[in-house]
């Protein structure tokens, strides 16, 4: 690949904002639009809150984010080793949320594949969760 970088961080929400914008940093090499910079932005956003959020509840544990640019097209990786999606297919339905009680509305993976070319999601249950995404 033409450029790589990998990003580790503690899993604390004021991290998500640092995230988005190192990643947003350095996809301004492929000379993107405003538009496609904010929707990088959002994808990284909902990827890494639920990495948050969801893989480690309330532990302190790392999050790990790599960008490759290859040929013309970033792809942006977010990776925790937190508890795993059970069902993925269920977890990406529109709506679908298992914390209805903290008001997450469930649109996260939507709006990933909403913003982004393409979305890939692989999970092991007790082993953690890997989120793809390329555009
Ligand atoms: P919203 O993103 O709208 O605030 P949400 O996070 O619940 O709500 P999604 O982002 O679409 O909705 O995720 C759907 C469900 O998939 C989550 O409720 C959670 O159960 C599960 N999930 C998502 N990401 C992870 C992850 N990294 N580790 C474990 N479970 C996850
Ligand atoms: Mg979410």
């Amino acid at each position: 690949y033409k450029n790589y970088m990998k990003l580790e961080l503690h899993s604390k929400s004021q991290n998500e904002a640092f995230a988005r914008v190192v990643v947003a940093a350095f996809a301004a090499q492929l000379d993107p639009t405003i538009e496609e910079i904010s929707d990088i932005k959002t994808a990284v956003s909902e990827a890494v809150t639920n990495a948050i959020i969801h893989a480690y509840e309330e532990k302190n544990a790392m999050v790990t984010i790599i960008c490759r640019i290859i040929d013309n097209e970033l792809e942006i990786i977010v990776e925790d080793r937190g508890k795993g999606i059970e069902d993925i297919e269920k977890a990406k339905e529109p709506l679908y949320t298992s914390k209805p009680e903290l008001e997450r509305s469930g649109m996260g993976f939507t709006v990933m594949e909403t913003f982004m070319d393409k979305v890939d999601v692989y999970s092991e249950l007790g082993e953690g969760t890997k989120i793809i995404m390329t555009k």
